[in-house]
This record gives C-alpha cells, sequence and structure tokens, in this order.
C-alpha cells in the first residue's frame, strides 16, 4: 500500500515535471476585425548589442511562449555600453535571430532605435535593410537615411521622464521632422506607462499608435515586477501574415496599442475590435427590468459603466456576466472606460447594439 503511494506521487511528479518542462504558447486571443488578421506585435525591444541584457534567441523564444506574431530587436545605434566585451554590430540582432524566428513562426522585422538627446529624443525605425549607415550624429541624418531605405519610423517614448520631466512636448523640433515627414508613428504606451496627451497627438496628427515593451531585462523580470502576466503589445490589422502586410497597415494607421486592461485606437477599430469580441443577449424580463448576459469570448477586458449608479462591471477575458437593469429609455448605454481613441474620450454603445442577430 505505502509503495503503492510512493509510486503513485512518483508518477504524479514526474508528469507535473514533464508538462513543465514542455515550452508553450500562450495564444492570445484577439479577435480579427474587418477581413484583417490582428497580429500581435512588439517593436520595441533590446539585446546585449546595446544595453539589454539578454541574447537575440532569448527575445525570440520569449516572443513564441507570450503569443506574439511579429518582434522587432531595436538596438540602440549610440548607446553600446557591452562594447567591452561584445564588439559593436548593429547588424548582429537581427542575423543572430532571424532563423530561430523563422522557425517559430515569428515575423522578424529589422530595427534599429535612433537615439538622441532631448530634442527630438527616441526614435524606432522599422524595416530597414542596414542599421549601420543609419548612425549618424545629426538626427535629421540618420532619419533621412532610415526613410531612403524605406523605414518606417516612429518616436519612442515622447513622455519620457529623464527627458521630459514635466510631460511631453511637441516642440518645434518634431513639428520639423513630422512636415519632413520623417516619422509616422508614436508610443502612447512604453514599458510601464502611458501618455495622455500623446494619445491625443496620435489623434490629432494621423500619427500611428504603438505600444512597445523596450523590454531590457528578461521579460520574466518585467512580467513579475510590474504584477502583469502580459507586455505591452501593438496589435496590427493586417492583409497577410507577413513582414510587408505589417509595413502596409502601420502606413495605413491600422493598430491598436493594448496596455494593461487599455485599448488605445481610432474610434471605428475599437468599435469593430468590441463588437467582434462581446455577445450580448437577454435572459430575462418583466415590466421593471432586463437582465442581459454578456459574454467576451476574448483575452481583452472591458471596464463598463452603465448610467445607473452602482452598476459599472468590470467583464474580464474568457468570462461571461449578468446584469439587470430598469427598462428605461437608453437604459442599455455602456460606456467602455478603458477603450479610448482619446483621453477622457471613451468608447459607449448600446447593449443592444451589441447583440448578434
Ligand atoms: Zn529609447
Ligand atoms: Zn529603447
Amino acid at each position: 500500500m505505502k509503495l503503492k503511494r510512493i509510486t503513485a506521487v512518483l508518477l504524479l511528479s514526474w508528469l507535473i515535471f514533464q508538462a513543465g518542462a514542455q515550452p508553450v504558447r500562450n495564444e492570445l486571443l484577439v479577435p480579427d476585425i474587418d477581413g484583417y488578421h490582428t497580429l500581435k506585435c512588439d517593436f520595441h525591444i533590446h539585446t546585449v548589442f546595446s544595453d539589454g541584457d539578454v541574447w537575440p534567441l532569448t527575445r525570440v523564444s520569449e516572443a513564441w511562449r507570450e503569443g506574439l506574431d511579429a518582434i522587432a530587436i531595436t538596438d540602440h545605434l549610440e548607446y553600446n555600453p557591452h562594447k567591452k566585451y561584445i564588439p559593436i554590430s548593429h547588424e548582429a540582432p537581427y542575423e543572430i535571430a532571424k532563423e530561430s524566428a523563422q522557425q517559430a513562426g515569428i515575423i522578424l522585422i529589422k530595427g534599429t532605435e535612433i537615439t538622441k538627446s532631448m530634442p527630438p529624443g527616441h526614435f524606432n525605425a522599422l524595416f530597414i535593410d542596414q542599421a549601420t549607415p543609419v548612425h549618424n550624429d545629426d538626427y535629421k541624418q540618420a532619419l533621412r537615411e532610415a526613410k531612403a531605405q524605406g523605414a518606417f519610423i516612429l518616436w519612442n517614448h515622447p513622455g519620457w521622464k529623464a527627458q521630459v520631466p514635466d510631460g511631453p512636448k511637441w516642440m518645434d523640433e518634431h513639428q520639423e521632422l513630422f512636415d519632413e515627414k520623417l516619422f509616422h508613428g508614436i508610443e502612447v504606451a512604453n514599458y510601464n506607462e502611458w501618455y495622455p496627451e500623446v494619445l491625443h497627438w496620435a489623434g490629432d496628427k494621423n500619427l500611428t499608435i504603438f505600444s512597445n515593451s523596450d523590454i531590457h531585462e528578461p521579460m520574466s523580470d518585467y512580467l513579475l515586477q510590474n504584477k502583469t502576466d502580459r507586455r505591452p503589445i501593438t496589435l496590427v490589422f493586417s492583409r497577410e501574415r507577413t513582414s510587408e502586410s505589417i509595413h502596409e497597415a502601420l502606413l495605413a494607421g491600422r493598430t491598436a496599442g493594448w496596455f494593461r486592461e487599455y485599448l488605445f485606437a481610432r474610434e471605428e477599430i475599437l468599435n469593430q475590435l468590441l463588437e467582434e469580441s462581446i455577445d450580448v443577449s437577454i435572459t430575462g424580463r418583466n415590466e421593471k427590468n432586463i437582465t442581459y448576459k454578456i459574454r467576451n469570448h476574448t483575452d481583452l477586458v472591458f471596464n463598463m459603466h452603465f448610467p445607473v449608479a452602482g452598476s459599472d462591471k468590470f467583464l474580464p477575458g474568457r468570462s461571461s456576466i449578468l446584469i439587470t437593469l430598469p427598462a428605461k429609455e437608453n437604459h442599455d448605454q455602456v460606456t467602455f472606460g478603458n477603450l479610448l481613441s482619446r483621453s477622457g474620450k471613451p468608447v459607449v454603445a448600446q447593449l443592444s447594439s451589441l447583440m448578434k442577430p
């Protein structure tokens, strides 16, 4: 009897060990919209080839396990603190990572970070051919070279306190770069913060919205320290699962920033994500009240505010809630507080409009 129990315990431990030993991919559930594939991307990642702590291959396996579709390794051109031990090679991270990315089905986009003091700050150039020629003391020349290579360029962490302690500032230098079309996108969220003013800029100036990790440490450290199970992600609504299609989508502004519980995007994109994520049905009705079941079959979450006091609800991923509302006019109007096209401008919808015919 005792031996049997020991055998059973050993067998169980072995099974748990086996399950734990096998790397698995967390398949993130985010709906496709409007005929586009929704790709989960991170366009801002560091390795030991600038001031990061990890080797490029680790960035690929992290991305695979976390359910990402595409990444760009964007090491600093101008900042190489490991150069005593690791030779400066701006092309190396992409070259090292590309084969394992291909095997894992991760789209690897060649990128680099142009790293200047403010103004104008830091910029990522994506879809470049060669990083080395982009390295230039003159930031305009650096951006022009990247543009000549066909790069998509975004302004990184415009609200980074180390550079702008009083908050993001659109300076004359940024206007000049914008007028010369030397950048087309901007990080609304970076690492562990997001910038409400920058969401306004994105709307006013038609800049493509990004939410990127800017990770330097192992991703497991970030997730632990920030008590989250997901890095900042840029959702890209792409015609195909290719680098070229992602580039086209970025130029067309078809993205959403997915940061913590928030989604930042153009209003029409938010509305479509909402419609594809949520099913509403009526489960009960009498003269006074209507009871709704609201089901979320995705990993997105929803903060819902109803006009009736005290009836705010949080709808977690892959779950349903019931809510009973008084059967008055406009009773089913919901404000989704975490879906923002501008800061202070959340998505508003009627529950009835979210019912499937
Ligand atoms: Zn930076
Ligand atoms: Zn960076």
